[in-house]
């Protein structure tokens, strides 16, 4: 019997492992045979990253300072963020295993979960039991299913790898009703250049399309957003799997890593109690929202209005933000308070 199961080897759940495993026995379930492959993420992110791994150059593709938003009406707004960073994703979740002690099962999905007074987790190589069960098992995540937690909205996230060189500063985002109620975009890669894009619906052919792309490597992948339930008897969610997710960008890697830290002292309070029961397992969602609920909640205000306007109506709001774009370029990309 282990103390903890965590379902998913994705980066918040192999993170979680780090953190629990210096005092809890942890199993970590993968059906993937591979970690860190198929990538689905573009792995744009801020320097808060480094907040829960060390910074390291082998997984570090190049480095931008700033974003050019392109409107519906053709103007363009430049927004300064400093130290943004593209990175490998499959390079980042291997480099999360190697640093992990703690058994990770590849190639073995979870089918079925039963929960009384442990949690039997049922497999292809057979069943394994614990005390608490984890679901980081994404945007499709079974565990989540099983509660019939569902976040509020799910969308297409599209991307097409080209061989083009672009060592370029900034990225580049377009607002283009005609092709997606999301956000498209292009980053950087030093050796190759990415396009994509999210929205319901969203699919390669617009993408070809619009960047009048030939030859492209495809990656896809699901963004779920508006957090459902994410604390049940001797189960958490933590990452995609809880929808922790920012509404605005579709970007996951900082919210899940912050949520895996809450869930991990969490988890830890229950095993020093003996107390595995949804009313002493609400204080992590209690937490997680503390820190991010808010940033989340706007986020979902924001795309709820993305939804609502026509071209016109986006490319004055961007001319709007224009004017307080030195207020915007102060924000923190993830956080409200540091
Ligand atoms: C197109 C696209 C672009 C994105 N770009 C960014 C970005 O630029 N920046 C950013 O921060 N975020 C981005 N994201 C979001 C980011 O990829 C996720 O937030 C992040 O991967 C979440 O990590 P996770 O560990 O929660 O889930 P995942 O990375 O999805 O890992 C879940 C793991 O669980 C495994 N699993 C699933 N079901 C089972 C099962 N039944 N049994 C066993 N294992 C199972 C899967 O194989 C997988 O390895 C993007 C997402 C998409 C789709």
């Amino acid at each position: 019997m282990q103390d903890v199961i965590i379902i998913g080897a994705g980066p918040v759940g192999l993170y979680l492992a780090k953190r629990l495993e210096k005092r809890l026995r942890v199993l970590v379930i993968e059906e993937d045979k591979n970690i860190g492959k198929p990538v689905h993420c573009s792995g744009l992110v801020s320097k808060n990253l480094f907040r829960f791994v060390k910074q390291d150059r082998a997984w570090i593709e190049h480095e931008v300072n700033g974003a050019l938003i392109h409107a519906p009406n053709g103007k363009k707004l430049r927004l300064k963020k400093r130290n943004v960073y593209v990175i490998n994703r499959a390079g980042f979740d291997k480099h999360l295993a190697n640093q992990i002690s703690s058994r990770i099962m590849k190639n073995t999905r979870a089918k079925r979960i039963s929960i009384k007074d442990t949690v039997k987790v049922e497999t292809n190589k057979g069943v394994y039991e614990s005390r608490i069960l984890v679901g980081c098992d994404g945007s499709n995540s079974m565990v989540a299913r099983h509660f019939n937690a569902k976040p509020r909205e799910t969308m297409n996230g599209i991307i097409a790898i080209t061989r083009e060189r672009n060592h370029d500063d900034f990225v580049e985002l377009w607002f283009d009703k005609r092709v997606t109620d999301g956000v498209l975009w292009k980053i950087p890669r030093g050796r190759k250049t990415e396009y994509g894009g999210m929205g319901n619906n969203l699919k390669f052919n617009a993408l070809k399309e619009f960047f009048g792309l030939k030859d492209f490597e495809k990656r896809a992948g699901r963004i779920p957003m508006g957090p459902p339930k994410t604390y049940f008897n001797h189960c958490l969610l933590v990452g995609d799997a809880a929808a922790q997710i920012k509404p605005w960008s579709g970007g996951g890697l900082v919210y899940g890593l912050t949520c895996a830290d809450i869930a991990a002292e969490n988890i830890t309070k229950a095993f020093k109690r003996n107390d595995f029961s949804e009313s002493f397992l609400k204080r992590y969602e209690q937490e997680w929202k503390k820190r991010i609920g808010g940033r989340i909640k706007a986020g979902m205000l924001a795309r709820g209005m993305l939804k609502r306007m026509n071209n016109a109506q986006i490319s004055l709001a961007l001319s709007s933000a224009n004017r307080v774009r030195f207020l915007m370029n102060k924000l923190d990309m993830d956080y409200l308070v540091k």
